[in-house]
């Protein structure tokens, strides 16, 4: 089906981030309802057109369940309005609605979740994500994850419309982002979305952001490229496997840091491939108490 604005009824935002505004939306016809993500479009209608096209193939791609659903993307007057499954809520949201860190064996399973989708938009679409953090990482009811706003960022927004909100996003960048090796050649690495994956784990294992004490981005930028990485909290037990994945992930040398195929055979993640964990109990559970 194709989509309009004018078939879509408003059921009031779920919230807005750095690129733009995600509603709760109604489909007239179908009544089918979904999260509409609108964002502020750059270029010309004819150049938002060709990225659509050639982002619509990755979007309305179904065979990987760790990533969310497209329905459907068009563009407005002014932005451009992606069309997507509406899940229950946020990494982030959730963090910050229980104000308490995720236990390891469900970090594990979002690990497995976030892995395979970023593993497979490389692979499959040669897709970058390039804004992995706790917001774009979605839960629903049933005790899915999966990942959205992938391949987004950089192509379709207007980079200077762009309005940076607080210290969140700089924090989740890698070292080689911050100050390029060769800055003639920017040419961005999967390994960029590895660090940002190990800095949203350690925020998810805290239960708090891992450059919270910085007050400014500068200070953020500052203390990703002069201090030692972050690390899971030592006041809590972890597994060693878990410890070592994080600092694989949050190796400053890019160089030195592995890519997909090695973290998906990593201990941690392959443990959490085969162990059962019942995400559904643990999501409604929370629900019940916060
Ligand atoms: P952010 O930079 O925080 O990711 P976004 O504009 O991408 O900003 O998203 C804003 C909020 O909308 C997110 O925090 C998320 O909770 C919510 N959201 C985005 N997509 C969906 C979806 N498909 N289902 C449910 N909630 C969503
Ligand atoms: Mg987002």
């Amino acid at each position: 089906a194709k989509y309009e604005q004018s078939d879509l009824e408003d059921l009031g935002e779920l919230g807005h981030g750095t690129c733009g505004q995600v509603f709760r939306m109604k489909h007239k016809q179908t009544q089918q309802i979904m999260a509409v993500k609108q964002m502020r479009r750059s270029g010309n209608r004819e150049e938002n057109k060709r990225i659509i096209m050639d982002l619509e193939t990755v979007l309305k791609s179904h065979s990987c369940p760790y990533i969310v659903h497209c329905y459907g993307i068009f563009i407005t007057e002014s932005e451009v309005w992606i069309c997507m499954e509406l899940m229950a809520t946020c990494l982030d949201k959730l963090m910050k609605r229980t104000k308490s860190s995720i236990p390891e064996r469900i970090i594990g399973k979002i690990t497995v979740a976030v892995l395979n989708a970023l593993n497979y938009l490389k692979e499959e679409h040669g897709v970058i994500h390039r804004d992995v953090k706790p917001s774009n990482i979605l839960l629903d009811t049933d005790g899915s994850v999966k990942l959205c706003d992938f391949g987004i960022s950089g192509r379709l927004v207007d980079s200077k419309a762009v309005t940076r909100t607080g210290t969140a996003c700089a924090g989740y960048m890698a070292p080689e982002r911050i100050q390029p090796p060769d800055p003639s050649k920017p040419d961005y690495d999967i390994r960029a979305d590895v660090w940002s994956l190990g800095v949203t784990l350690v925020e998810l294992a805290a239960g708090e952001f891992p450059y919270n004490n910085c007050e400014t981005d500068f200070e953020v930028l500052s203390s990703v490229l002069t201090s030692d990485p972050p690390t899971l909290p030592s006041d809590q037990q972890f597994s060693p496997h878990f410890t070592h994945f994080i600092a694989q992930c949050l190796t400053k040398d890019y160089k030195e840091r592995p890519k997909y195929k090695k973290l998906l055979d990593h201990p941690f993640v392959q443990h959490y491939k085969s162990t059962e964990v019942d995400m559904a109990t643990w999501y409604n559970g929370l629900l019940g108490t916060s």
